[in-house]
């Protein structure tokens, strides 16, 4: 078994997970770098491979068949390269050519939220499905398609790009130029931006006392003590922006016509029952009855390991993707 290993490795903007996979999709070795960009790519990709060698070690030295990388788009597949990405330094960076030089093994490339869907549907919350949406917020909001048991990328390798679904044509304007993006309206950024306001007009207490009006302060864990304390203007922020999310997972039902629906990230690690009650309540209001019976809509279970499991995978299956 321990010659079927694989790498799986999550590359964030402040911290990079390695992780030896094995072929029941367990993680048997793990090592955590910073990214520390500001150092330079030469000193970010060091870190990546010190970090491989360091999740090898624990896993006590198996041979690995293959290594995936999940990192922020965009990225050119085919070559193998990172084309941009701002907060980690690299750009037109070949990481799979320097990495299978290093190991002398395939390298397979995969944007982060792709892979993460993926790592659910292989491993976690949508394990036993084969079509499967996933919708992750955070500080924005990223998608993942799985049809037929593959991850589905598109002709160009970037669809799923469920948090630009456009909701309100003269909503909020969007880090992407468009208008009422769901990302722009429900995002941990949009909900951060609506309770900094509360906070500052002094309807919000609570956040007030906590953490003022700074956006920077309202993380996850502000707006679920908010919730939990009866803050009922925090709460109804964050119900607005479910939904939206439930709009947005109305479209993908009758689009897609999934059977499940993952939704994921770190805003809703934090409040995620009822987060999802909300979402799934506004989808139910928006869908196609005809779609909606098959659709069960469900709480991400992987967490952090989601992203280098599916990678992992993707990696050991070449032909994984659609
Ligand atoms: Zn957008």
């Amino acid at each position: 078994m321990a010659e079927q290993c694989v790498i799986g490795f999550d590359m964030g903007g402040t911290k990079m997970i390695a992780a030896v996979v094995d072929a029941s999709s367990r993680i048997v070795g793990r090592a955590r770098e910073r990214t520390g960009a500001e150092d330079g790519a030469e000193a970010v990709y060091e870190r990546v491979v010190a970090a491989i060698r360091g999740a090898l070690e624990k896993a006590r030295k198996p041979k690995i068949k293959a290594i995936g990388i999940a990192a922020p788009g965009p990225l050119d597949r085919r070559r193998g390269i990172i084309v941009e990405t701002p907060n980690m330094g690299l750009r037109k960076f070949p990481i799979a050519d320097r990495l299978r030089r290093e190991f002398g093994v395939p390298v397979v490339l995969e944007n982060d939220v792709n892979a993460g869907v993926y790592g659910e549907y292989k491993a976690g919350a949508a394990r036993g499905y084969s079509n499967v949406v996933g919708i992750f917020i955070g500080t924005g909001i990223g998608g993942g398609i799985v049809l037929d048991g593959r991850l589905y990328i598109g002709a160009t390798g970037n669809a799923g790009e469920i948090g630009h679904m456009i909701i309100q044509t003269d909503g909020a304007l969007c880090g992407c130029g468009q208008h009422g993006c769901v990302e722009a309206l429900a995002s941990r950024t949009a909900i951060a931006k609506d309770v900094a306001a509360l906070a500052g007009s002094g309807a919000s207490q609570f956040v007030r006392e906590e953490v003022g009006t700074d956006l920077k302060g309202i993380r996850s864990g502000v707006l679920a003590g908010a919730i939990a304390k009866g803050d009922r203007r925090v709460r109804g922020v964050v119900e607005r922006a479910a939904h939206f999310v439930g709009i947005a997972m109305a479209n993908c039902a009758n689009l897609l016509g999934p059977e499940v629906i993952v939704l994921g990230g770190g805003l809703l690690e934090k409040i995620g029952p009822m987060f999802l009650k909300e979402a799934e309540r506004s989808m139910r209001e928006h869908a196609m009855e005809s779609v909606l019976a098959g659709v069960k809509v469900v709480l991400a279970s992987l967490g952090d390991d989601a992203v280098p499991i599916g990678v992992a995978t993707l990696a050991r299956e070449p032909r994984a993707r659609a």
